[in-house]
């Protein structure tokens, strides 16, 4: 049910700027690759070349090991959704469910059985002769979905496909999707810029910056070891602060020492200490293992499911301390103007490269 992809050295210019550059990726069968990257990094291009409605200038694109680069796009066995849903207006959920096998030529009762299969797998079977015009954003986004999924292809490319949704309907939109992905294996590769979805769904990331890959690793990985400062700045609530490293396993932030068992530096000299809100603690005593950053409570911010500490360090910065609002967390907080010591466990801190 799925197929390996093998991206090797693809570049792809428009006139003199440079969409795409030296991408090499392989893509396991039954994987949920999703590129995540700012607008204009090379996402869709990247894409629509796999998709084959964009031909790269250079490089080698393989599915199970045959090359595909001159392969037309309805050749490919490959589903596509896309953002704005493409769904033909003037047929019914049911009609637009079953072109893509009326345009392979698939026998009308075997097209009849397909179309319910692929209805029931998007939880639509009781829309079946509803007009597209009377579905809701989501609804619209499920019948898209079993299009792509009706002739059973190997492969399925999905760019932005819940950006249109809202917040919360987009949210169990990923959680459904992945589900699906789980239950049919078949190898994804999911285009958004959206960080949280991207460590929601997929297996691994790729994040891309400028028409090249970054970092592409599992979310843990790309969350707690980011490359450089773009990766870290990209993914996640962040502070950057500048550091001398020592080009070992510590670095000296305003003359106090810092260490880290999780550096992802580069040589010595001037790097960044990454810091974020969930992984600060307030310190009262002696505990082990912690970086020591004192400063005062400049602000406290009410979120609902989190309160955010502000604390202004010695060089001037502020940095944030995230608490979730359980039972007796607020008794437990410092007050403005107080003076704290911050603790940022070893392991907690990342010490990455300038982007
Ligand atoms: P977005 O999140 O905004 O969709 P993206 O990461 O998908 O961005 P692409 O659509 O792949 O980015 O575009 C990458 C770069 O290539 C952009 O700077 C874009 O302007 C440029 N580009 C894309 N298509 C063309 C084209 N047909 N002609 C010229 N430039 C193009």
């Amino acid at each position: 049910m799925a197929n390996p992809i093998t991206i090797r050295s693809v570049r792809k210019t428009y006139g003199d700027f440079v969409a795409l550059e030296g991408i090499d990726m392989d893509i396991a069968a039954g994987e949920f690759m999703t590129l995540l990257g700012p607008s204009g990094s090379g996402k869709t291009t990247l894409l629509m070349i796999l998709a084959g409605f964009t031909r790269p200038d250079a490089g080698s694109i393989q599915v199970a090991g045959q090359e595909i680069v001159r392969t037309p796009p309805h050749k490919r066995d490959i589903g596509m959704v896309f953002q704005n849903y493409a769904l033909f207006p003037h047929m019914d959920v049911a009609g637009n469910v079953a072109f893509p096998l009326k345009l392979r030529k698939v026998a009308r009762a075997e097209i009849e059985t397909r179309v319910r299969r692929a209805l029931a797998q998007v939880q639509l079977e009781s829309f079946i002769d509803r007009g597209v015009d009377q579905l809701s954003g989501g609804q619209r986004q499920r019948v898209a979905l079993a299009r792509a999924l009706v002739f059973e292809p190997k492969i399925v490319l999905m760019d932005e496909p819940l950006s249109a949704l809202d917040k919360k309907l987009r949210e169990e939109m990923q959680i459904e999707l992945k589900h699906l992905h789980d239950r049919l294996g078949m190898t994804t590769v999911y285009v958004t810029h959206d960080q949280r979805e991207a460590l929601t769904m997929s297996d691994r990331i790729a994040v891309m910056c400028k028409g090249a890959i970054r970092q592409l690793a599992t979310p843990r990985d790309i969350y707690d070891r980011p490359a450089d400062q773009f990766v870290a700045d990209f993914i996640g609530e962040s502070t950057f602060l500048p550091v001398e490293w020592d080009g070992r396993g510590g670095a000296s932030l305003a003359g106090s020492a810092i260490a880290s068992s999780n550096p992802q530096a580069a040589g010595k000299g001037r790097h960044f200490l990454l810091v974020r809100p969930e992984k600060l603690e307030f310190l009262n005593g002696a505990e082990d293992g912690y970086n020591r950053i004192s400063g005062t409570v400049d602000e406290i911010i009410f979120q609902g499911e989190a309160v955010l500490v502000y604390v202004r360090i010695g060089d001037g910065n502020r940095l944030a301390v995230r608490k979730g609002t359980r039972q007796g967390v607020f008794t437990s907080l410092p007050e403005v103007g107080q003076t704290v010591t911050l603790g940022l466990h070893r392991d907690d801190t990342i010490i990455v490269p300038e982007m």
